[in-house]
């Protein structure tokens, strides 16, 4: 079962205004005239210069673009390793405020289960199990916040986070290696494919080494992505 991501809110014409950030930096021009300039600049003229300000490792204008997302449907499993990533805002559904089960036991299937009928009955009716407890736990005045301790790892969550496009390249240089845990690709995809509609520029190219370059796993997965298009087909 996969996550359901969507793009709320952007940064308008993101490519042109990290463009015009980093102009900034070698011109003499004032930042409106900048901005004008840099969003008269044919697409390619664009691409080349976001693609060199990228490779000279000045990455600090990336910084003025960011995107905010809702998740649902994400483990807890996965919103912990999500969380990790620092440079970010995050708002998550809380256990304490919330109370969890109103439609049954919400559990994120992993596919190794969904796809092994004798594992999927262990596996359900544990979820349902837990759900029965916290229920229980609730009736008896035990407060939500306490009950929770019961829930499984794999119970689902929401999340709205903004990310700038300094740390959304750093988060699917790490979380759409093949090597990264299947859900957070997932939800790592389905990021870059949104960002890729409103910063086509920005994000041209993002993503694990052997799509930016060259492997940097210790332990290679193998089966190297061929390029961005086959980053993206993948589910
Ligand atoms: C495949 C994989 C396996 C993992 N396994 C484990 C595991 O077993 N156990 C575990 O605990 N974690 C694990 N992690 C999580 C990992 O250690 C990081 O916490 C997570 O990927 C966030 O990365 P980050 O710190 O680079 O990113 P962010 O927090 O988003 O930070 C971005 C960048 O900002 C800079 N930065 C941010 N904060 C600081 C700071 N305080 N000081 C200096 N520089 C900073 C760094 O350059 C950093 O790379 C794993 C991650 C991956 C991708």
């Amino acid at each position: 079962m996969s996550c359901n991501v969507i793009l709320l809110e952007h940064t308008p014409r993101a490519d042109s205004l990290v463009a015009a950030a980093a102009r900034l930096c070698y011109s003499g021009g004032t930042a409106g005239e900048l901005a004008a300039r840099s969003s008269e600049e044919t697409d390619e003229a664009q691409a080349r210069f976001l693609a060199g300000l990228w490779k000279s490792g000045h990455h600090s204008p990336l910084e003025h673009a960011s995107f905010t997302f809702g998740v649902d449907g994400l483990s807890r499993v996965a919103s912990h390793q999500l969380v990790r990533h620092r440079v970010a805002s995050y708002s998550q559904q809380s256990q304490r405020y919330v109370k969890m089960g109103q439609s049954g036991a919400a559990v994120v299937t992993p596919p190794s289960v969904s796809s092994n009928p004798q594992a999927l009955l262990i596996f359900q009716r544990q979820a349902e199990a837990s759900l029965s407890a916290y229920e229980e736990l609730c009736a008896l005045g035990v407060p939500a916040e306490d009950a929770r301790f019961i829930l499984p790892h794999g119970w689902e969550t929401r999340l709205v986070f903004t990310m700038n496009a300094r740390e959304l390249h750093h988060f699917f240089a790490l979380r759409l290696c093949r090597r990264a845990q299947w859900e957070i690709q997932s939800l790592a995809r389905q990021m870059l494919r949104l960002v890729r509609v409103t910063a086509p520029l920005l994000f041209r190219v993002s993503g694990p080494s052997c799509v930016t370059g060259q492997c940097s796993e210790a332990r290679p997965c193998g089966k190297p992505y061929a390029d961005m298009e086959d980053l993206l087909a993948q589910q």
